[in-house]
C-alpha cells in the first residue's frame, strides 16, 4: 500500500489519473444546490450533472472528473445521528467521481477503477471484492457485462465477484427517469476490524454492515429510462456515474482504523487536544466529543464559505445547529470559551489548496463561528436547566417522549436546537417528538409571515410537467432541450399553444376567468432566478376568435419545462391556437435598471467596505432592489453616502455593458465573481462593466441595461440588519428614484411654505423652532411647579388628624418627582410628627412619595410599607427607608385610589 500518500495527494492522484484518461476536471459546485428546490444541500457528486443525465443540459465534454463538496444532515440522507459515535459517518464530506456522458462504459470504468486502486494506490488485490447486479425478482437482466469485465482484471480472485439484488446494486434517481445497475468495490480489512463480533447473528461478509468490509467505490451504469414501476426502456446512450468517499479511501491507504485518524481529520483532533491540554489517553477516553467537534468544525467552515451563515431557518439553521452542537460537546471536555474558530483555522489551512473559497472567506468564517458560540453561551445554561426540568417531569409521569412543542419553545426562547435537545434526552434514555418540533416550527414561521421554515423539501409533483414534455417531444413539437428560453434578445415571440394545464391536469381549452398554465415552444419572459423576479405580460391569439391571457408569473418546474402562469382575461384559448406572448416592457426595463444597479452596488461595497462584503441574498424587483451582504457591523452614514455617490458616478460615466458567454474555468480565472446558490454550467454568461479595467465583473443570467446611464439615478432608501453578520441595503433607481425625489421635494416645499421660508433655510428654521419650543416648555414647567407649591401651601394649613397624628395624602398633578420631595420636606418642617404621601403623574406615569417622621417609626409606621400598599393600586411597586420612600406605577387613572389607601393604613398601624 502506498501509505506515504497524504489526503491531498490522494485527491489529486484521483483527478490526475482521470484527466490523463481524457476527463475534464470540473470544480466542485456549491454546497447550496443551484436551481434545485427539492434539495437542502448538495448531497452527491451527481447533483450538478443531473440535467445532463436528463438530457436537458449539454456540456462541452463527455468525460468529467471531480471532487464534490457534500452535506448530509437532513431529509432522506441524514447521517447526523451517527456522527461522532462511529468512525465513518460525517455531516460534510468529499465525493470523488468520474463521469461518462454517453462516452465510455462498463469495460473502461471497471478497468480504470481496478488500475487506480491496485496499481496507483497499491491496494492488495486479494483484499478487494466486487459486486454486480442480479435481480432477485428476475425481471431485469443480470449485469453479465460488468461481471465479465471484472473477471478480465489482472490478479482478481473470481470468487470475490459477487451478485446482489435491487437494494444494494440497482440505482434510481427517482420513481421515473434514468436508472441502471451498479457495481461496487469493497475491501476486506481483516477480521480485527469487525466491530460487530459480539452481535448475535452477525455474519462477517460484503454488505454485512460491519467495519471489516468497507464499501470503497460505487460505479453506477445508467442504461435504462424508467417509465413506470414495470416498464424500463433502454436509453439511446449510456452513462457512467461513480462515487468514492475521500475520507474512507484515505483511511484505507493510510492504513488507519478510523477516518478521524487520517491526515485530513487528525489535525483537527490535535487542535482540539492543544486547547484542552489533554493527554492522548484522555483524548481517546473522550472520542465522541473530539469526533463531533472535528466533523462539525469542518462542516461549519465549508458552509460559511459557501454563504450559509448561522440563522434561524432552513440551511442557516443547520449551520447554527452544528456550531452549537460542537460547542456543547466542547463543554463536555471542559471547553467553556469559544474555541471552534481555532478548529476552523486548521480546516482552512488544510483544505484551501483544493477549495480556495475557504481562504477567501477566512475572516467571515472565523467571525461567524465565534459570534455564534458567544450567542449560544449566553443562553445555553438556562436552556439546559429548563430542559432537565422538563425531562425530570417526563420521567415522573412515566412518559418516554418529550413534546415537540416544548422542544420548539426551548429553541425559540433559549436557543437550544432540536438536535441538542435530542442529544441530551437520549443521554437520559428518552426521546423527543421530531415531527411535533417541525410542525411547531412551521406554525411559528407561518404565524410570523416568514414562509416555510424548511423550504420546499419534499418537492412538488413535477411528473405531470415531465409527462407533458415527453409527450410534446415524442410528437416532435419540442426538441430534446424542451422549451427554448431566451429572455435576452426579444420581448415578444409568436408560436402555437402547445399545452394548457389547469389544476395539475392537461386541458384542451380554458375559459375566461380561469387560471391556466401555458406551454409555448419559446419563452422570452424571464423566469425568476438569481434574485431577479419573473416577467409578467400577455399572451393573445393571432387569429379570430380573439382571446387574451394575462401572465402573472413564470415557472420552471422541471428541466426543459418553462411555463407561463396566468389567467384568461377574455375569450377561450385552445391548444393549437397561434399566439403572441409579449413581456410588460416598461416593468422589465425597471427591473433591468435595478439589476445592473445591483452589480454596481456590489462592486462599490467591495471598494468601500472590503472584499468580505459578498452577496448573501438579492431581490431585483421592478420597484426596488434589495441586497444582503456579509458585514459584521452597521454601515456608517458616511460609508453609505460614499457608496451611493460611487454608484451614481459609475452611472454618469455611461459605461457600455459587455455580455460574453465563456467557459466557467476561464471566467473564474479572470476574476469574475460567482455567487452562492447559483448553478453554473460548463459555459457561463458574464457581465462586465467599466473600462479599461472592469469595475464590476460577475457571472449572471439576469437581464441588464445596455449602458449604465440607462439607470438614471440610484438612491439608497435603507440599511439594516438582515441576519447575524448580514446587512441589507434597499435602493431605488430610474422611475422609482424620480418618484422618491418628487415626494421628498413636495414634502420640503410644503414645510417651507408653512415656515414661510425658502427651502434652503428649512433646517435652520426648524432648529430655531425646536429651541423656542423647549424654552417654552421649561417656562410652563416652572409655572406648574409654582402652582403646585401654592396648592400645597393651602393644604398644609388644613391637615386632617388620624388618632392625633397629622396625615396628608394629596395629589399634585403638576409636580415632578423632585418637587414632590421638596413638598414632603416642607411638610416635615411644619409638622415634626406626621405622615405625608404625595402623588403626581409625570410623562403619563404615576409616581408616589411617602415620608414618616422619626417618632412615628417607633409606633410601627414605615414609609416603605406604606408606599407598597398604596402603589399596588397603580399597578406598581416601590420601597425605601422607614422615613422616606418612593414608588412608580403603570395606571395614572388610579392615583387617587392609591392615595385613599393612606389614611386606613395609618389607622391600622397606630391602633395595632
Ligand atoms: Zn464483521
Ligand atoms: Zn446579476
Amino acid at each position: 500500500m502506498n501509505k506515504g500518500l497524504s489526503g491531498a495527494d490522494i485527491r489529486q492522484a484521483f483527478i490526475d489519473f482521470f484527466t490523463q484518461h481524457g476527463h475534464t476536471f470540473v470544480q466542485s459546485s456549491s454546497l447550496v444546490p443551484g436551481g434545485d428546490q427539492t434539495l437542502l444541500f448538495t448531497n452527491a457528486g451527481m447533483v450538478q450533472f443531473k440535467d445532463v443525465f436528463l438530457g436537458t443540459d449539454k456540456r462541452g465534454y463527455t468525460r468529467a472528473v471531480n471532487s464534490q463538496k457534500c452535506m448530509r444532515v437532513a431529509g432522506k440522507h441524514n447521517d447526523l445521528d451517527d456522527v461522532g459515535r462511529d468512525s465513518i459517518h460525517h455531516t460534510f464530506f468529499e465525493m470523488l467521481g468520474n463521469w461518462s456522458f454517453g462516452d465510455y462504459y462498463k469495460k473502461e470504468a471497471i478497468g480504470w477503477a481496478w488500475e487506480l486502486l491496485t496499481e496507483r494506490f497499491g491496494l492488495s488485490k486479494e483484499a478487494l471484492w466486487t459486486t454486480c447486479f442480479k435481480d432477485e425478482k428476475g425481471e431485469i437482466a443480470p449485469d453479465e457485462e460488468a461481471s465479465q469485465s471484472w473477471r478480465e482484471q489482472p490478479g482478481i480472485d473470481p470468487a470475490h465477484i459477487l451478485y446482489f439484488g435491487r437494494k444494494e446494486n440497482f440505482w434510481e434517481m427517482a420513481e421515473t427517469g434514468p436508472c441502471g445497475p451498479c457495481s461496487e468495490i469493497h475491501i476486506d480489512r481483516g477480521p480485527e476490524f469487525c466491530d460487530k463480533k459480539d452481535e448475535p447473528g452477525h455474519v462477517c461478509r460484503v454488505n454485512g454492515n460491519c467495519e471489516r468490509y468497507l464499501e470503497l467505490w460505487n460505479l453506477v451504469f445508467i442504461q435504462y429510462n424508467r417509465l413506470s414501476p414495470t416498464r424500463l426502456d433502454p436509453l439511446p446512450s449510456c452513462h457512467v456515474d461513480t462515487g468514492m468517499g475521500l475520507d474512507r479511501i484515505v483511511s484505507v491507504i493510510q492504513n488507519v482504523d478510523s477516518n478521524y485518524r487520517t491526515d485530513l481529520l487528525m489535525p483537527l483532533m490535535t487542535t482540539v487536544q492543544k486547547i484542552t491540554g489533554h493527554s492522548d489517553a484522555q483524548r481517546e477516553a473522550n472520542l465522541t466529543p473530539y469526533r463531533v467537534i472535528a466533523d462539525h468544525g469542518r462542516a461549519a467552515s465549508f458552509l460559511i464559505a459557501d454563504g450559509v451563515v448561522p440563522a434561524n431557518t432552513g440551511r442557516n439553521y443547520v449551520c447554527r445547529m452544528i456550531i452549537r452542537r460542537a460547542a456543547r460537546f466542547g463543554s463536555k471536555i471542559g471547553l467553556n470559551e469559544p474555541f471552534l474558530a481555532k478548529v476552523a483555522q486548521t480546516v482552512i489551512e488544510a483544505y484551501s489548496v483544493a477549495y480556495p473559497e475557504l481562504k477567501r472567506n477566512q475572516t467571515v468564517i472565523l467571525d461567524n463561528i465565534t459570534r455564534e458560540e458567544e450567542r449560544f453561551q449566553r443562553t445555553v445554561q438556562a436552556g439546559i436547566d429548563h430542559l432537565n426540568e422538563s425531562l425530570d417531569e417526563l420521567k415522573k409521569s412515566g412518559n418516554q417522549v418529550l413534546d415537540g412543542q416544548r422542544a420548539f419553545d426551548l429553541y425559540a426562547t433559549l436557543g437550544l436546537p432540536f438536535e441538542i435537545t435530542r442529544d441530551i434526552a437520549r443521554e437520559q434514555g428518552l426521546e423527543v417528538d421530531e415531527a411535533g418540533f417541525r410542525q411547531a416550527m412551521e406554525d411559528h414561521r407561518l404565524a410570523s409571515g416568514a414562509g416555510k421554515a424548511f423550504g420546499a423539501m419534499g418537492g412538488e409533483d413535477v411528473d405531470i410537467y415531465r409527462g407533458v414534455l415527453t409527450d410534446l417531444q415524442s410528437r416532435e413539437l419540442l426538441g430534446v432541450n424542451g422549451v427554448t428560453y431566451d429572455p435576452y434578445n426579444a420581448v415578444e415571440v409568436e408560436g402555437p399553444v402547445l399545452a394548457l394545464i389547469q389544476d395539475g391536469q392537461p386541458v384542451k381549452q380554458a375559459m375566461a376567468g380561469d387560471s391556466v398554465e401555458v406551454f409555448l415552444p419559446q419563452a422570452c419572459f424571464y423566469v425568476e432566478s438569481g434574485g431577479q423576479v419573473s416577467d409578467i405580460g400577455t399572451i393573445v391569439s393571432v387569429q379570430e376568435p380573439r382571446w387574451e391571457i394575462h401572465v402573472d408569473e413564470m415557472r420552471k418546474p422541471a428541466a426543459g419545462v418553462i411555463i407561463h402562469v396566468g389567467h384568461v382575461i377574455q375569450g377561450q384559448p385552445r391548444v393549437g391556437d397561434q399566439a403572441i406572448a409579449t413581456v410588460d416592457w416598461q416593468r422589465r426595463r425597471d427591473i433591468m435598471r435595478n439589476h445592473t444597479a445591483t452589480h454596481l452596488l456590489h462592486a462599490e461595497l467591495h471598494a468601500i467596505l472590503g472584499d468580505h462584503a459578498r452577496q448573501a441574498g438579492s431581490l431585483v424587483a421592478p420597484d426596488r432592489l434589495r441586497f444582503d451582504f456579509n458585514h459584521p457591523e452597521g454601515v456608517t452614514p458616511a460609508q453609505l453616502a460614499a457608496i451611493e455617490a460611487g454608484v451614481n458616478r459609475t452611472i454618469l460615466e455611461n459605461y457600455r455593458l459587455t455580455t460574453i458567454t465563456k467557459s466557467l474555468q476561464q471566467a473564474i480565472s479572470e476574476g469574475a465573481m460567482a455567487l452562492f446558490g447559483e448553478k453554473y454550467g460548463e459555459t457561463v454568461r458574464t457581465i462586465r462593466i467599466g473600462y479599461p479595467e472592469p469595475f464590476s465583473y460577475e457571472l449572471c443570467g439576469g437581464t441588464h441595461v445596455a449602458e449604465t446611464g440607462d439607470i438614471g439615478l440610484f438612491l439608497i432608501t435603507s440599511e439594516g440588519s438582515a441576519a447575524a453578520g448580514v446587512r441589507r441595503i434597499e435602493a431605488v433607481t430610474g422611475r422609482a428614484a424620480y418618484e422618491l425625489v418628487q415626494r421628498r421635494f413636495k414634502a420640503l416645499d410644503q414645510t417651507a411654505r408653512l415656515l414661510a421660508a425658502p427651502a434652503d433655510d428649512v433646517p435652520t428654521k426648524v432648529n430655531d423652532l425646536i429651541d423656542d419650543l423647549s424654552a417654552a416648555r421649561k417656562q410652563t414647567s416652572a409655572i406648574r411647579q409654582e402652582l403646585a407649591g401654592v396648592e400645597f401651601s393651602r393644604q398644609l394649613d388644613n391637615v386632617p388628624q388620624v388618632s392625633g397624628v397629622p396625615v396628608l395624602a394629596l395629589a399634585l398633578p403638576n409636580a415632578d418627582a423632585d418637587t414632590l420631595r421638596q413638598m414632603a420636606d416642607r411638610f416635615r418642617q411644619r409638622y415634626p410628627s406626621g405622615v405625608v404621601v404625595l402623588g403626581s403623574v409625570v410623562d403619563n406615569k404615576p409616581v408616589l412619595i411617602a415620608a414618616v417622621t422619626e417618632d412615628l417609626i417607633k409606633r410601627g409606621l414605615h414609609a416603605g410599607e406604606l408606599i407598597k400598599a398604596a402603589a399596588e393600586r397603580i399597578g406598581g411597586s416601590g420601597g425605601g427607608k422607614p422615613t422616606l420612600a418612593q414608588a412608580g406605577g403603570k395606571d395614572p387613572s388610579r392615583l387617587s385610589d392609591a392615595l385613599d389607601q393612606v389614611v386606613p393604613f395609618v389607622q391600622r398601624k397606630l391602633k395595632g
